[in-house]
């Protein structure tokens, strides 16, 4: 592997081949709330992240958590599962070209959900969309939270489902009828799960 491996960035043309299938489902915010909702946990997992205090995507909040899943009232789900093209499946990769490629694909197809979840937010007045992952929306300038500025991008920027003590991983399987796949560090998984969601008043 060459030394440069980590920095390397793929062209799309290099990328696997993938389709991408869509799963969705909506429950009333209490349903969803007993049963996928765990607050003390997750805040437990964000504490050991790098992002945590990092982001205003992030926790600590400055809100209750609980107050804002109950200013809602129902939940609606919506997965994308990143099925890869059979043939890509038996090839191995080095490691950090597999991290880089399963990167990419993960921010792209993390951006496109997020996108189509924004924008069904104008269908749904007083609806929230709740996003994957950490903010990255200030891409290389970086969060201003530890400036201790205000979100630059408060009209862009979403919490994630996990930030906020969903179980995605449970949440998929519950509603969406999938399983999760782990990945190994160095061949492809059949596939890849994003799950976001939208907030209805
Ligand atoms: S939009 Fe920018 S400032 Fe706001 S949370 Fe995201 S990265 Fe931070």
């Amino acid at each position: 592997m060459a030394d440069n491996a980590k920095d390397r960035t793929f062209e799309t043309a290099e990328l696997p081949e993938y389709r991408v299938e869509a799963y969705v489902a909506e429950v009333p915010v209490p349903e969803y709330m007993e049963s996928c909702v765990d607050i003390p946990t997750f805040l437990g997992y964000c504490e050991a992240c790098p992002s945590y205090e990092k982001t205003w995507a992030c926790p600590p909040f400055d809100f209750s958590v609980q107050d804002f899943w109950l200013g809602y009232r129902s939940f609606y789900m919506s997965g994308k599962k990143i099925v890869f093209d059979t043939r890509e499946l038996g090839r191995k990769y080095a490691v950090e070209d597999f991290k880089e490629i399963s990167r990419q694909i993960l921010k792209k197809e993390s951006h496109a959900l997020e996108d189509e979840l924004i924008k069904l937010e104008a269908q749904y007045p007083g609806s929230v969309a709740l996003s994957m992952g950490s903010c990255d929306v200030c891409g290389e300038a970086g969060c201003s939270r530890p400036l201790g500025e205000p979100c630059r991008r408060p009209e862009r920027m979403r919490h994630s489902v996990e930030s906020v003590g969903g179980n995605v991983g449970l949440s998929v399987k519950k509603y969406l009828k999938q399983e999760i796949q782990w990945m190994s560090e160095e061949r492809l998984p059949d596939y890849f799960i994003l799950m976001g969601g939208l907030l209805k008043k």
